[in-house]
């Protein structure tokens, strides 16, 4: 029995500890998971009671083509609603990207670090993965990727703003890469935290769509929109991308609690924009906290904070779970002295940054003596 060689080597997911067992293993009565840039403030009330309605009709399989989600994301954002295809979350679209375009003898693009699901699921694919570092500001090396694509390159990806370095690319920086990437390649701009920039030249990539073929936009309801248990995300690209991934989209991917959810959260824009407020007032107390005690951090667009404090990630991480706190170990995100904060409630962040002076206190006492 053997399977395709590329699978042996590659690591499961590795999901963080759900909240029930930190909360029985530390003995502790509350415990705040700010690992995975979730929105804090739940969803909006419009797509809970969605949810609930689409109970009573759980019988039923969903409609596998998403139409009425479908027509509501095309009038959204102004597109064909051929140019759409919806995954189980973006993760899935992500999937179908890399299994419609990526062979053994292909190769990929990524900045590194960036989201591992590209990496993964290129490398399932047999493809060969070209990865290009961030600059010391956590900045993608556009140049450098440029430099690494040749006619056997079949998919850039641009994470923007990047997870986990929380950095942007503007606009005019975006649109001269996009000049300069070869046709024959798809450049995958994963806008996954859009609903929180604040830049003012973040780049409207949706116009582009007429302009380059080979762009592929890809947004999800999980992060600002608060439906990650949901499992919804979308690509948004020419009709002939859209079209060749089509048959490799299992035929009933996404649920009609997904597909009742997102429309109505769609219709609440008023939840997220003041999700987007609410994160940004908090995301500037992290830098502040930062600045007071000379700590670097990547400055970020999205509802999480990535910090440097100068000692390995698992010792932060650990010192904050023992606290409460359930955040990502920089260690396993490339960047080893650093920890990864989804910014949370006011109360939440107060207790993460109260936790971090005192563990920093612990630590310079430790130095001196
Ligand atoms: C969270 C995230 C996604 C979306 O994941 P879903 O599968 O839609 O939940 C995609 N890209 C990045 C960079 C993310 O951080």
């Amino acid at each position: 029995m053997k399977a395709k060689p590329q699978l042996y080597g590659l690591p499961a997911y590795k999901p963080g500890k759900p909240i029930s067992e930190v909360k029985k293993e530390l003995g502790l009565d509350e415990v705040i998971k700010l690992a995975s840039n979730e929105n804090p403030y739940g969803s909006s009330k419009l797509a809970k009671q969605a949810v609930i309605d689409a109970v009573m009709d759980s019988a039923i399989y969903p409609d596998g083509y998403s139409s009425v989600l479908r027509n509501k994301v095309a009038q959204h954002l102004g597109v064909q609603e051929e140019q759409l295809i919806f995954g189980n979350g973006t993760d899935e679209v992500i999937q179908f990207l890399c299994r419609a375009f990526l062979t053994p003898s292909d190769n990929t693009v990524t900045a590194d670090p960036t989201f591992s699901q590209y990496k993964l699921n290129a490398a399932i694919e047999g493809a060969e993965i070209r990865e290009v570092p961030l600059t010391d500001m956590g900045e993608h090396n556009l140049d450098e990727m440029l430099q690494k694509i040749d006619e056997n390159t079949k998919i850039v990806w641009v994470c923007n703003p990047n997870n986990p370095s929380g950095n942007y690319i503007g606009k005019d920086v975006f649109e001269a890469f996009l000049k300069q990437v070869p046709e024959h390649v798809i450049v995958a701009s994963d806008e996954a935290y859009i609903e929180y920039t604040v830049a003012e030249d973040y780049p409207d990539t949706i116009p582009l769509l007429d302009q380059y073929k080979n762009l592929v936009v890809l947004r999800t309801f999980s992060k600002a929109y608060g439906l990650a248990s949901l499992r919804i995300g979308y690509g948004v690209a020419s009709p002939e991308i859209i079209q060749v991934m089509e048959p490799l989209r299992p035929a009933f991917n996404t649920t009609a609690y997904a597909h009742t959810a997102a429309v109505a959260a769609l219709d609440d824009q008023t939840f997220v924009q003041e999700s987007a407020k609410k994160n940004r007032i908090e995301l500037e107390k992290y830098e502040a906290f930062c600045k007071k005690h000379q700590l670097f951090f990547y400055p970020s667009q999205t509802n999480f904070i990535l910090i440097d404090v100068g000692i390995p990630g698992d010792e932060i991480f650990s010192y904050l779970l023992s606290k409460g706190y359930i955040t990502r170990s920089g260690q396993a995100l490339g960047f080893p002295t650093c920890i990864r904060i989804s910014i949370g409630t006011e109360k939440e962040n107060e207790g993460v940054m109260l936790a971090l002076s005192e563990l920093l206190k612990e630590r310079s006492a430790l130095t001196e003596s």
